[in-house]
């Protein structure tokens, strides 16, 4: 009987080879790809139409917030927790594997394609954590691998699988022309928190609002990013006011939709003169006057042609 093989599906280059490589040893596969605050499905939907195959999304929104602000094993160059989010995926994708009784789990991960967490250790690491020992099998770089259990039983040939390794991809673009692959995206930038930028602006929400939520974090993509500093007896404070100004008419919509109904938030407005919207979010306290000033200060810096009477809408 055919077996069948859960891949973790980005809709990268690697994990559409890894399919196509797969069902060349006859083996039907099903895709699962993993969204979050941080990023979503979109690339993988799009290939995985384009190769005529089933995919299954998973949401893992909270507890991958939860790993991106404590990661057991450390962030890469931004505040990508690679390590401890890959191993999170594959626990996901190992629920579906039991529940629907599949095969075995595959991946388009290439051997040091990305040092910090495509390693052997790092596989094996994920192995353990996973409870997924030789079940794991990575048909781009197989070859330089431990033997797994597909392999051991023949269900695909090791000998038909590859040895890639490294950051380079032209072994997989010939690849990729030997198997007539015409359309594929081009390497990622699916994931914010690789985002030097973001990764600045997320480290800071970190530090004064640890208890920030998935819409803190989405709404930090918008906009020009202020915090507001609260005068004490001489001392500065650590502020809780977030403020985000609207740099075009795209961001200040945006703004608009993420306003929270749960959030203490308040957005500015102009009503008579071009200018941007402007959001103030109080975390843990209430916005006062002084805050609500001090914000519309920033929306006039950024406005044009001000008449002598403004006119600002503020709203809950
Ligand atoms: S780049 Fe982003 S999505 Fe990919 S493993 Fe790292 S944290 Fe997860």
């Amino acid at each position: 009987m055919k077996k069948t093989a859960l891949l973790l599906f980005s809709g990268g280059l690697d994990s559409i080879l890894a399919a196509e490589i797969l069902r060349k040893e006859k083996i039907k596969v099903a895709l699962v790809c993993c969204k979050s605050f941080f990023f979503d499905c979109q690339s993988a939907q799009r290939s995985a139409r384009r190769l005529k195959l089933k995919l299954k999304v998973i949401a893992l929104s909270k507890e991958h917030l939860g790993t991106v602000k404590r990661p057991k094993y450390g962030r890469g160059q931004g505040m990508n927790p690679c390590i401890d989010c890959h191993i999170l995926m594959i626990k996901k994708a190992k629920e579906i594997l039991e529940r629907e009784k599949l095969d075995f789990l595959a991946t388009g991960e290439v051997l040091g394609e990305r040092p910090f967490s495509q390693n052997r250790k790092i596989f094996q690491l994920a192995e353990k954590e996973t409870e997924l020992e030789s079940l794991i099998l990575r048909p781009l770089s197989a070859k330089l691998l431990p033997l797994t259990i597909p392999e051991k039983r023949r269900w695909v040939k090791r000998e038909n699988l590859f040895g890639f390794q490294g950051k380079s991809r032209k072994p997989q673009m010939v690849l990729a022309k030997k198997m007539k692959l015409k359309k594929f995206p081009t390497p990622a930038g699916g994931c914010i928190l690789t985002d030097p930028e973001y990764s600045k602006r997320l480290r800071e929400l970190f530090k004064k609002a640890p208890e920030c939520d998935g819409n803190d974090c989405q709404i930090l993509r918008k906009g020009r990013i202020f915090w507001l500093a609260t005068q004490s007896f001489g001392r500065v404070r650590q502020n809780r006011f977030l403020i985000i100004v609207g740099r075009n008419e795209k961001e200040n919509k945006q703004i608009h939709q993420l306003a929270g109904k749960k959030k203490k938030d308040l957005i500015l407005e102009p009503q008579n003169f071009p200018g941007p919207t402007v959001l103030i979010r109080g975390f843990g306290k209430e916005i006062k006057k002084e805050k609500v000033l001090e914000a519309t200060a920033l929306l006039l810096n950024y406005s044009k042609k001000i008449p002598e009477k403004i006119i600002i809408e503020v709203k809950k």
